[in-house]
């Protein structure tokens, strides 16, 4: 399949179509809470409610300036990351904690896509405008295709479409494709996840963009998220960064908003037979040098 590009998803309907259609959505299915799931109220917050406003709490400097995740000085590089030489910088919304885990896990497996445009409106809050300067398009990470068909949509995708229409900037489908069905990284060895992904990932043909956001849920340690950033500077990339909703830090370091702990005793959603990819990993080891994640 060829690369596709493209801004909008919804062009062709006109703003005030798009409007009462939202409405009539609303008045059916009422807006509900990314993290408790209550319906919200009519005129308050759009995506979390007010009880749950310090979970999925935006991360704060500093932070590893590979993998993003909260560190103890600004600027510096996380052990993990200095182990395992990381080339990419990764920018993440929250902390992969229990309310993260559970609302991913909706977004992911449970048909929440919607939760992209919610997830799209923390990272532009979050990050600023500036974050998205000087990008020239978003790429998510691919999922292999038949997997694609299985779960309905790729969440990287949902995700990437959001930001596109929070910033405009465009999004690139099939540019990168996933060529090899992959085990799940979770609970292989390092030196096991990155054979895995050999050969995981191609290009289509070259393009004159020269900077690249990939994006994707989580960063685990990584591994996925480089190899796909190698492969894009291999075709000409001049500047490729990633955007990650999560990013999964060791239990004990973890910066826990107030709340999460009491919220965290009620998570437990996990159904026999899904993909959890992710879902098993609790933390990626940053402080320890083996990993997991
Ligand atoms: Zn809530
Ligand atoms: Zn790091």
């Amino acid at each position: 399949m060829e690369t596709r590009t493209g801004k909008r998803r919804r062009m062709g309907l006109n703003k005030k179509l798009r409007g009462l259609i939202d409405a009539a959505l609303d008045w059916v299915y009422p807006p509900r809470c990314m993290v408790c799931t209550d319906i919200l109220p009519v005129n308050g917050p759009k995506w979390i409610c007010e009880n749950c406003g310090g979970l999925l709490a935006p991360i704060t400097p500093p932070v590893c300036v590979k993998c993003g995740a909260p560190t103890e000085t600004d600027g510096s590089i996380c052990s993990a990351c200095r182990a395992r030489k990381r080339v990419l910088s990764n920018t993440s919304i929250f902390v992969y904690d229990d309310a993260a885990r559970e609302v991913i896990h909706r977004f992911k497996y449970n048909g929440c896509r919607g939760y992209a445009a919610g997830f799209a409106k923390l990272a532009a809050d979050s990050l600023g405008m500036g974050f998205f300067d000087g990008l020239e398009a978003l790429v998510p990470v691919p999922m292999f295709p038949r997997k694609r068909r299985r779960r309905g949509y790729n969440q990287a995708e949902e995700l990437a479409w959001a930001l596109s229409e929070t910033t405009g900037i465009t999004v690139l489908i099939d540019y990168l494709k996933r060529v090899r069905e992959t085990r799940p990284q979770a609970g292989l060895t390092p030196v096991e996840r990155t054979n895995n992904l050999k050969g995981a990932f191609a290009l289509d043909k070259p393009l004159k963009l020269k900077s690249f956001l990939l994006i994707d849920d989580i960063y685990t340690t990584g591994e996925t998220l480089e190899a796909c950033a190698n492969l894009l500077k291999q075709g000409g990339a001049e500047q490729v960064r990633s955007l990650t909703l999560a990013v999964a830090v060791r239990r004990e370091t973890q910066l826990k908003p107030e709340g999460a702990e009491v919220y965290g005793a009620d998570l437990n959603l996990k159904k026999a037979g899904e993909d959890h990819g992710h879902e098993n990993i609790q933390f990626n080891e940053n402080i320890r040098g083996s990993a997991p994640g």
